[in-house]
């Protein structure tokens, strides 16, 4: 399947979901209460990887005096997001920008906050928190949720799926050591409970799924990007003792 068909056919899967990725307003909750921000603060947050929005809305609400841009590769994701923004009263302090993650417009040392969940490995986590970092005033907070080892040694066929699908998972203590190396220190981790993955996730997409087929009737390209997502999720249920997002939130030097 060509790269564009691809990226068309994923935009009209996910695009009428909440979110687009494993992750939860919860979850997003306890990473914000670990960076411990002046909350009432004019903060400056950008949500890299948004999607549709699930975390920007929650962060738009919980810190009253932010601004916030949230970035994303489609915008068909960044209109749905708007349109929530506007309903939610928050139009005036959620700004999309449709932007790919490594090449950020940002200026130098201007933002008190990055968040992303779900959306580094686009750039690979090395890469992009190193590439983010010049974007943060210094004390500034990174917050973003990257694909985990929970236990080592884990079994060959889901080491051998996340090899060829991100050879960059790692343990917590590896992650956390990339970011110290990087110039970040740690202020707290969590890990994503199966409950943002399926309930949240593999259980709202498998349910969208027999209406994009019907949409796309007689479209292999569909039917096997339908297919991937189902063993994708059929993985997760089978090796979810093994793996998750862990949610890091670190400060800048
Ligand atoms: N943060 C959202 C979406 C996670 S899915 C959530 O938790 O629901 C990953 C997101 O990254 C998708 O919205 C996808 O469009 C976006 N994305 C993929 N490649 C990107 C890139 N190069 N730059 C910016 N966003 C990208």
């Amino acid at each position: 399947m060509d790269e564009q068909t691809m990226f068309t056919l994923m935009v009209d899967l996910h695009r009428d979901g909440e979110r687009q990725g494993p992750g939860g307003d919860g979850e997003t909750r306890r990473a914000l209460e670990l960076a411990r921000l002046d909350r009432s603060a004019e903060l400056r947050v950008a949500d890299i990887g948004c999607g549709t929005g699930a975390s920007t809305l929650v962060l738009a609400d919980e810190l009253p005096g932010a601004h916030v841009t949230a970035v994303d590769l489609f915008p068909e994701f960044l209109d749905i997001l708007a349109v929530q923004a506007r309903e939610a009263g928050a139009a005036g302090r959620i700004e999309t920008r449709t932007e790919s993650m490594d090449a950020l417009s940002f200026e130098a040392e201007s933002l008190d906050l990055i968040w992303s969940e779900g959306a580094i490995y686009n750039m690979g986590f090395s890469a992009g928190i190193r590439a983010w970092k010049p974007f943060l005033r210094p004390g500034g907070v990174l917050a973003v949720s990257e694909i985990t080892w929970l236990r080592p040694d884990p079994p060959r066929e889901i080491r051998d799926h996340w090899d060829t699908e991100y050879p960059e998972i790692a343990t917590a203590a590896e992650k956390i050591n990339i970011l110290e190396r990087a110039g970040y220190d740690l202020l707290g981790y969590h890990v994503l409970p199966p409950s943002a993955w399926i309930d949240n996730y593999y259980e709202p997409t498998e349910g969208r799924i027999p209406a994009f087929l019907e949409r796309h009737a007689n479209q292999p390209d569909a039917a096997e990007l339908a297919e991937m997502e189902r063993r994708e999720a059929d993985l997760y249920r089978r090796y979810r003792e093994w793996f998750s997002y862990g949610f890091y939130v670190a400060r800048a030097r």
